[in-house]
C-alpha cells in the first residue's frame, strides 16, 4: 500500500518563557530541519528517530509512501500560532493533494505539544488529518513516552505507540513497531478496538525513568503484550505513557492505552496494567538532593568504579530548560571542588568572547544566568581561563544521539578553580560524551560530572558513573510540580505521587 508520511513534534512545557516559532521547526538542531517533500524520505535513515525506523520497515514489508511534511524543534514555551498554522497546513495540504492515492497515514508526533491558541495541538491535527481522508483509512503515529496522550487523539487515530525507554533509546524502533503494527491492520482489513485511561496523578520526568522501578518492571510487561506468534492473541500492543507535567491543559498526565481485535480481552489487559500502575503510585517519585548535599555526598565517596554525575534536571534543555542556570556551579566553587566538569552551559555571549581571546588566555566574564530560567539567580562574576575553544560540530558517540551530528555552535572550554565548563552557543541537553570528549576532556577521569539533563544523560553517563544523584537547584523545570502554578489541570490530580495536593 502507499503510506502518506509526516510529523511535527514539539514538547512544550507551557511555563518556560521562550516560544517555539517557525525558525524553532525550520532550524535543524540536534535533529533534521523542516523536510517538505521527497527529502522526507532520506532525511531521518539511519538515525535513531521515529520516521526514519519508520520509513526503514514500511519498505521492508513492501510499502511505499508519499511524503509530506516533518519537522520538530528543541522543547521550549509555546508553539506559536503561526508555526503551528504552518505546519499543519503543510501536511494537510499535501495530504488533501495525494488524496485517492493513499490508503495510509502515518505521523511521528511527540504528544505533549500545546499552541499559543490551542491547548491539544496533536488531538487537532489528528482530527483534521481524518477529516481530509475520511473515515476508511488508517490513521497511525508514534508518540514520545512524555506525551500527554487526550481523548481527541485516541478517537481520531486506529493506532498509537509510545516509546518504552527513558532514556529514549528506542525512538526509531517505536517507528519501526507503528509500521509493523499497520501492516497487520492492514493486512486484516480491521480497525483495533481501544482502551485508554488516565490516571489521577503526575510523575515527575526523574520518576519516569524507564531504567529503574516501578517503569522498568511496567514497561517489561508491556513489551510482552507486541504481537507474537501464538501469543497474546488479539492484542495488538499496549502503550503507557508518563505524561510531561509541566503543561498547564486540562488532560496534562500519564496514560494507559491498549489495542486488540475485541474490546473485552483489550479492556481486560489495561484493568491488569492499570492496577499496577496505580499500586505502583508513590514509587514514581525520585528523591532530590540540593546542589551542596550532592557536592558533599560525591567528594565523600569516590569510587574506582568511576565519577558521580550529577543531573542538573531543573534546568534540563529537553524538558524548557535554558541550560544557563549557575546554582551548581556556584557550589562547586564553594566547596573547593577540583576534577570536575560541567556541560553545556548556553551562554553564547561568554564563548564568543572566549573565541576572541583565545587558547590559553585568562579573561573576565559575567558566566550564565542571562536568560531568567532561575528567578534572582546573577551570573557567576569572575576570572576563566580559556583551556580550549571549537566550532562545536562533532558527532555524537552515545546510544541517545545515535548517528546524529552535534552542533553546540561556537564553543569554549573555560575553566574555574578545578572546574571545567563547556559552554555553547545552542541549548542542548548534556546527554552524550562527546559534548566533553571533542573538547579534550576523559570523562572517566573526573570526580564528578554535572550534566542539564533530568534522564537522557542516563543511556550515556550511567554506564561510567559510580553513582548518579539528582539535584534540585532552581530551574525552570521543577522536579516537584507543587512548586508550579497550574489554572487549566482537570479537577482532583495529584500534583505529585502520592502526594496530598491536588488540581
Ligand atoms: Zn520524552
Amino acid at each position: 500500500m502507499k503510506i502518506a508520511v509526516g510529523g511535527f513534534q514539539h514538547e512544550t512545557n507551557t511555563f518556560a518563557p521562550m516560544k517555539a516559532d517557525w525558525n524553532a521547526f525550520e532550524q535543524a538542531d540536534s535533529w533534521p530541519g523542516l523536510q517538505v517533500g521527497a527529502p522526507l524520505l532520506t532525511a531521518c535513515l539511519g538515525m535513531n528517530i521515529p520516521l526514519g525506523g519508520f520509513l526503514e520497515a514500511g519498505a521492508q514489508l513492501g510499502h511505499s509512501f508519499e511524503p509530506l511534511a516533518w519537522c520538530s524543534a528543541t522543547p521550549s514555551g509555546y508553539v506559536t500560532r503561526d508555526a503551528y498554522e504552518r505546519i499543519t497546513a503543510l501536511i494537510l495540504e499535501r495530504l488533501a493533494k495525494a488524496g485517492g492515492t493513499v490508503d495510509a497515514v502515518y505521523l511521528d508526533l511527540h504528544g505533549a505539544m500545546v499552541a499559543e491558541h490551542l491547548e491539544d495541538g496533536e488531538g487537532a491535527l489528528l482530527r483534521a488529518v481524518r477529516g481530509v481522508v475520511g473515515q476508511d483509512f488508517l490513521i497511525v503515529a508514534s508518540l514520545d513516552l512524555h506525551a500527554n496522550i487526550t481523548q481527541a487523539m485516541v478517537d481520531a487515530s486506529d493506532f498509537l505507540t509510545a516509546y518504552r525507554t527513558y532514556p529514549h533509546v528506542d525512538m526509531a524502533e517505536t517507528g519501526r513497531r507503528a509500521a509493523r503494527v499497520l501492516h497487520q491492520m492492514a493486512t486484516e482489513n480491521k480497525r483495533p478496538a481501544k482502551a485508554f485511561y488516565k490516571p489521577d496523578f503526575l510523575i515527575p520526568l526523574t520518576g519516569s525513568c524507564s531504567l529503574v522501578e516501578p517503569a522498568a518492571s511496567i514497561y517489561a510487561e508491556i513489551e510482552k503484550l507486541d504481537p507474537q506468534p501464538g501469543k497474546n492473541e488479539g492484542i495488538l500492543g499496549a502503550s503507557f505513557a508518563t505524561g510531561f507535567s509541566p503543561a498547564d491543559i486540562s488532560e496534562c498526565g500519564p496514560a494507559l492505552l491498549v489495542y486488540g481485535a475485541h474490546t473485552s480481552p483489550v479492556q481486560q489487559t489495561l484493568d491488569q496494567l492499570r492496577e499496577r500502575i496505580v499500586g505502583s503510585e508513590p514509587d514514581f517519585s525520585a528523591p532530590l538532593l540540593t546542589p551542596e548535599e550532592a557536592i558533599e555526598w560525591a567528594l565523600a565517596n569516590q569510587s574506582v568504579r568511576g565519577p558521580v554525575v550529577v543531573a542538573d534536571t531543573q534546568d534540563n534543555p529537553g524538558a524548557g530548560g535554558n541550560g544557563d542556570t549557575v546554582g551548581i556551579l556556584k557550589a562547586l566553587i564553594s566547596a573547593n571542588a577540583a576534577d570536575v566538569i560541567i556541560g553545556v552551559l548556553y551562554d553564547p555571549v561568554a564563548a564568543a568572547a572566549a573565541h576572541e581571546a583565545g587558547e590559553g588566555t585568562q579573561m573576565s566574564v559575567e558566566l550564565g544566568a542571562h536568560t531568567g530560567g532561575a528567578a534572582e539567580e546573577t551570573p557567576v562574576s569572575a576570572d576563566f581561563k580559556v583551556l580550549r575553544v571549537s566550532d562545536g560540530e562533532f558527532d555524537a558517540t552515545g546510544p541517545y544521539y545515535d548517528g546524529i551530528r552535534l552542533s553546540l555552535g561556537p564553543t569554549a572550554l573555560l575553566e574555574i578553580g578545578g572546574v571545567k565548563i563547556v559552554v555553547g552557543s545552542k541549548k542542548v541537553q548534556c546527554a552524550d560524551q562527546a559534548m566533553f570528549s571533542h573538547m579534550g576532556l576523559d570523562p572517566r577521569k573526573q570526580k564528578i560530572i554535572v550534566v542539564k539533563s533530568s534522564v537522557h544523560f542516563r543511556a550515556d553517563f550511567e554506564p561510567i558513573a559510580s553513582e548518579v544523584l539528582v539535584v534540585s537547584s532552581p530551574g525552570p523545570n521543577p522536579a516537584d510540580h507543587r512548586d508550579l502554578t497550574y489554572k487549566n489541570l482537570r479537577k482532583g490530580i495529584r500534583l505529585m505521587p502520592g502526594a496530598e495536593e491536588t488540581s
